[in-house]
């Protein structure tokens, strides 16, 4: 490769893992398995390595975890760093892993399972545990005390007197992660994407009721700091603290050199699968306690320890049928239904096979041998083909809609197949579940199983049929008693005072999610100028793309959606923007807010920002004018400084509002 196209894409790999970063660790929602991640970030070290002078200062090779969406806690000085781990994806890697350990120390390990959580410590004095935090960057965490007081397995007392602070991992079960998702589905809202980010999301609640309701564990696997007391080796201290009552890893072993080591480390990797929580990994560790200081750490990693990942694990099994479901928005979504197997310790059967360009690139053809996997998420994908079957026919998708029967289209230079029937019952169901989502008009109550059983007893035909509802007809449906029928019906009739933006994100115009639909309604204001505007109107506003104008255009100058507004006005919902804009100065001009303000909650300043007809972004481009960064701002400070964007703190933002 020629220079610029190297730095192009150390750019370009710093961008994306960036990017993946903060949805992982800001929004717990990951976009990409892990192990997509891993090799992304494996391809950006190789080239850093190689050409240093191309590194950026936000380079995740450089850091300890991600950003935070929001401080919602008070920071913690952790007084022994928070490390993260090298990591090996071949046992060739950690037999050199060896070779640099023998040149100093006796290669005898400790190897365990890498609980695949998020990392806290504990810390206790006198024998009570006095405050516990979350990693942060590895020096700064947040100070989560009153959440870990509601796990069952963190000891609130222990016999011991001295100082001591333990590191663990705080991971949720199968068990507790299926509830959560079940729970989650029947009130409507988006389910978690993997025990993992379910963990970290439950551990940062303000509340500590719903942390305390998460089934939250822990394990224990490090001692960070002790007084009056002294361990020759890492075993010996996980052993003690087995004794004062800890709920130490579940497993660990002492290995003598590196080939006893890989040899547990596939007997985990055999186990995996039956473990009630997700391991990605195994960690091999340097277990002399004092050979440990003659190694020393990276700004990331000691370089005495290593974590071998596992391959995502894979399965044959055999296609027995592809079931094409219809969604919102009439798109046509084939399913493969396979025989079931047992993958991450749960039994699937199922996986989305995306659309029909999906299925031919990989040859998929029904009763063929797939390739089945669970790449450390939760949602299981097919890797390909490994046999087709004798006389096996390529897939055809089909030409009319499988839920109602009318005529399907796949639109030019478009992947997806719909259904072209506006009252299919199949794009009802799912228009009203999302009609009623938590983001759309959050009718609490009202999640998928409730909106099925009100189509099957014809009591709603349309979303706006929700607002004529009696009592005795939700109190008839099965498992709905008086109380939950009145609670819903308070439900129903406050999202009649929400924002304009919850309802126009609510009927489901493609290309209009919650942000482009609150933009649209904080510019316009209310629903009839929005009515009479025209597309170039809409493409003028600042976050619109011509595809979004073109989209909410059309639909707007449907007559049917003319006739729809009109009945929810009917009904009395509110069609007015709360958002008043009176004073418009940071019109056109885009922020991003990083780091912890003197006085302002993130939120509130980014209220404010928008208030004045300002955009908030999450990431620092040549098109931000202003970065208000607080106290340790990271990378994104680094690449406002790179690009020269202009840098201001509270004090200056406080002199620009009044
Ligand atoms: P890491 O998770 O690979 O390793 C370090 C962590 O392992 C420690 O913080 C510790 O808490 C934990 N751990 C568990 N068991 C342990 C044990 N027995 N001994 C020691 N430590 C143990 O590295 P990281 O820097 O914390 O995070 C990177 C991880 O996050 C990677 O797995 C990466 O794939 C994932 N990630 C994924 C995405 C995505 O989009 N999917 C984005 C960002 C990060």
């Amino acid at each position: 490769m020629e220079l610029e196209k190297i730095k192009e894409r150390i750019e370009q790999l710093t961008g994306k893992l960036n990017y993946y970063s903060d949805r992982y660790y800001m929004d717990d929602s990951p976009e990409i398995s892990d192990y997509e991640y891993d090799m992304l970030q494996r391809e950006l070290k190789g080239l850093e390595e190689q050409y240093p002078q191309f590194v950026l200062p936000n380079s995740p090779n450089n850091r300890v975890g991600g950003g935070v969406a929001e401080r919602l806690f008070s920071p913690v000085e952790h007084t022994v760093k928070m490390e993260s781990l090298q990591d090996a994806f071949s046992f060739e890697e950690l037999r050199a892993f060896e070779g640099r350990i023998k040149e100093l120390a006796d290669p005898v390990f400790s190897v365990e399972p890498k609980i695949d959580g998020l990392s806290v410590s504990l810390e206790y004095e006198k024998g009570r545990f006095v405050r516990g935090s979350t990693r942060g960057d590895g020096l700064v965490g947040e100070d989560v005390t009153a959440n870990l007081l509601t796990i069952k397995d963190i000891p609130k007392t222990i016999d011991f007197d001295g100082s001591l602070e333990v590191r663990g991992e705080v991971y949720m079960s199968h068990k507790g992660f299926l509830q959560l998702v079940k729970s989650q589905e029947n009130l409507g809202l988006p389910p978690a994407k993997n025990p993992r980010n379910a963990a970290a999301g439950s551990l940062r609640q303000k509340d500590s009721s719903v942390t305390a309701s998460r089934q939250l564990s822990i394990f224990i696997f490090n001692i960070q700091r002790i007084e009056g007391r002294e361990f020759s080796s890492h075993i010996e201290s996980l052993d003690f603290l087995k004794e004062l009552g800890f709920s130490v890893l579940p497993f660990y072993n002492r290995a003598v050199g590196i080939e006893q080591a890989i040899d547990f480390i596939e007997k985990i990797g055999n186990k995996r699968g039956e473990l009630e929580f997700d391991i990605d990994g195994a960690v091999i560790k340097l277990d002399n306690l004092s050979q440990r200081g003659e190694f020393g750490s990276t700004a990331k990693f000691p370089k005495w320890a290593v974590a071998y990942k596992y391959p995502p694990e894979e399965k044959e099994t055999v296609l027995e049928k592809i079931e094409i479901n219809v969604g919102r928005t009439g798109a046509l979504t084939p399913t493969a239904q396979f025989t079931p197997v047992t993958l991450a310790g749960t039994s699937v059967s199922r996986a989305v096979l995306h659309n029909e360009d999906f299925i031919k690139e990989k040859g998929i053809r029904i009763g063929d041998t797939i390739i089945v996997r669970k790449a450390g998420d939760i949602i299981p994908e097919v890797v390909g083909v490994a046999r087709h079957k004798e006389g096996s026919l390529p897939f055809e998708m089909p030409k009319s809609c499988p839920s109602c029967g009318a005529e399907v289209i796949r639109e030019k230079g478009e992947a997806v197949t719909r259904c072209t029937n506006a009252e299919c019952p199949a794009q009802l169901t799912r228009h009203i579940i999302h009609f009623a989502s938590r983001d759309a008009m959050d009718i609490e109550g009202l999640g998928p199983a409730v909106v099925e059983l009100l189509l099957e007893k014809g009591l709603v035909h349309h979303a706006y049929d929700l607002y004529s509802l009696k009592k005795e007809e939700i109190s008839s449906l099965e498992r709905m008693g008086e109380k939950s029928a009145n609670n819903l019906l308070l439900a129903i009739e406050k999202s009649k005072e929400n924002d304009l933006y919850r309802f126009i994100f609510g009927l489901g115009i493609r290309h209009i999610g919650a942000k482009a639909a609150k933009l649209v309604s904080d510019k316009m204001q209310n629903i009839d100028n929005i009515l009479s505007a025209s597309k170039e109107d809409f493409a003028a506003i600042d976050g619109f793309g011509e595809i979004m104008a073109d989209s909410l255009f059309e639909f707007l100058s449907m007559p049917q959606t003319v006739d729809l507004i009109e009945k929810f006005k009917e009904f009395g919902l509110n069609m007015e923007s709360q958002t008043v804009i009176t004073d418009t100065r940071f019109e056109g001009k885009t922020f991003v807010l990083t780091g912890t303000l003197p006085t302002y909650k993130r939120s509130e300043a980014a209220k404010i920002i928008e208030g004045f007809g300002g955009k908030v972004s999450s990431s620092v481009s040549k098109k931000t004018d202003y970065v208000l960064a607080g106290e340790e701002a990271g990378s994104k400070l680094d690449k406002a400084n790179a690009l020269g964007v202009m840098v201001i703190d509270e004090e200056t933002f406080k002199g620009m509002i009044n």
